[in-house]
């Protein structure tokens, strides 16, 4: 087994270091937190770089690109610091590249290829979280046209976004699952609001709920098959939590790096804290958690270049890696003292944001559901 980096791996990493010194440097990420505020310019710097459009096909102004390479990018982006900062561009083609419409697809890529963001993934509602199928929010078609009532909340980068790639009821049908279409509504089309969320975690992500009043539409919406929406939503499901889970690691890896440092600075009863024993066995736990994501990460996205079938292991990698990185945050803010916890240190952002991971993608809890009952189907 070959751990090493291929001479293309380094190079990508080398250039992407040198682009994150430059236009990702702590203090911009910084205040982009304080001021709430989406990191544009830097994503816009990807694109002319040609990050963001690694991993699509060449037809469409791509270069295609392994998953094992694309999670190291990943993982690095979020080594600054920065939460979500890559990755979201490709989820968003392939959920277009595969499903879309012509249209679609020549709409969608080339806002991504403008640097812009194209669209929210609208799912969530205030009664249907984790329990996707029990969705309330209608699409009906008549005449060919499609009218949309209902509400999605949580919904995260909406406010900047051209469209919502939303999942609406189209038939009563008798298996919910099946009811489920996938629509791309423009966010500035008539009868849509919004209504801005102020959390605790992802201050550089918006959150908002967005509310459908009579939105009525052309049939072309449509994305993909009608009834089919929430197979095509599981379909890149597995590759989300990946991208989660690298972002997971990469932060973990940045909060384990601070208080490492931090804990051979700090001098407390005359000696560096990196020299009691309690300290290094929290950074003893924290490079064992690290050293097993990574693992995870690396050997998921190298089933996915082999096209072998994931089954549970989307499900376990992000569970492991959400809280496992999680716990190596919080272990750091400990490291830290009391100054972890003031609002503006580093530590205490990757504790927020790492804290948001084991609910975005499925719940700490529901990789639990999805994998059990792999795992227990797998050993009948
Ligand atoms: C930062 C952030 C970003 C998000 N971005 C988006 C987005 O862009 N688009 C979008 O559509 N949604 C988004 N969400 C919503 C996210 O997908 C939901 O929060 C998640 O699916 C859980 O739903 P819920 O919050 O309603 O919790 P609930 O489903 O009500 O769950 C509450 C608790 O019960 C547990 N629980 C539920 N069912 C079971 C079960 N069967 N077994 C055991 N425990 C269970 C859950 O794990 C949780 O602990 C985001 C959420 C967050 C926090």
């Amino acid at each position: 087994m070959d751990f090493g980096l291929t001479d293309e791996q380094e190079l990508l990493l080398d250039s992407l270091r040198e682009l994150l010194e430059r236009e990702c440097p702590e203090s911009y990420i910084a205040e982009l937190d304080r001021t709430h505020q989406a990191p544009t310019s830097f994503r816009l710097a990807l694109h002319e770089a040609g990050f963001a459009s690694l991993g699509f096909p060449e037809e469409y102004g791509g270069t295609p690109c392994d998953a094992v390479t694309l999670m190291m990018l990943t993982e690095r982006v979020s080594q600054q610091g920065l939460n979500n900062g890559y990755g979201i561009e490709l989820l968003q083609a392939k959920d277009i590249l595969e499903f879309g419409s012509q249209e679609q697809k020549a709409d969608i890529l080339g806002l991504l290829a403008a640097g812009a963001v194209p669209f929210a993934l609208g799912f969530t509602e205030p009664g249907a979280g984790s329990d996707n199928s029990a969705m309330t929010t209608t699409a009906v078609h008549r005449d060919g046209t499609v009218t949309f009532n209902g509400t999605k909340t949580l919904i995260t980068n909406a406010l900047d976004a051209k469209y919502l790639l939303v999942m609406a009821k189209s038939s009563d049908g008798d298996d919910e699952r099946t009811a489920i279409s996938m629509y791309l509504v423009p966010m500035d089309a008539p009868g849509v609001s919004t209504n801005k969320l102020e959390k605790i975690v992802w201050n550089t992500n918006d959150s908002c709920e967005i509310f459908m009043d009579d939105v009525t539409l052309p049939e072309s919406c449509l994305v993909g098959r009608q009834g089919n929406g929430f197979r095509q939503l599981m379909r890149n499901l597995d590759l989300e939590r990946l991208v989660i889970a690298a972002t997971c690691l990469g932060l973990a890896q940045c909060a384990f790096d601070d208080a490492a440092t931090y804990a051979s600075q700090r001098v407390q009863f005359g000696k560096p804290i990196g020299s009691f024993q309690l300290i290094q066995l929290k950074l003893t736990d924290m490079a064992i958690k690290l050293e097993n994501i990574r693992n995870f990460v690396y050997k998921t996205s190298w089933m996915v270049d082999q096209g072998i079938p994931l089954r549970s292991q989307g499900a376990l990698c992000k569970r492991y890696a959400a809280m496992a990185a999680f716990e190596v945050a919080d272990d750091a803010m400990q490291i830290f003292g009391g100054i972890g916890v003031n609002a503006g240190t580093r530590v205490s952002r990757l504790w927020r944001d790492l804290r948001g991971h084991r609910f975005g993608g499925g719940t700490d809890e529901i990789m639990v559901h999805i994998a059990g009952r792999q795992i227990i189907r797998e050993h009948r």
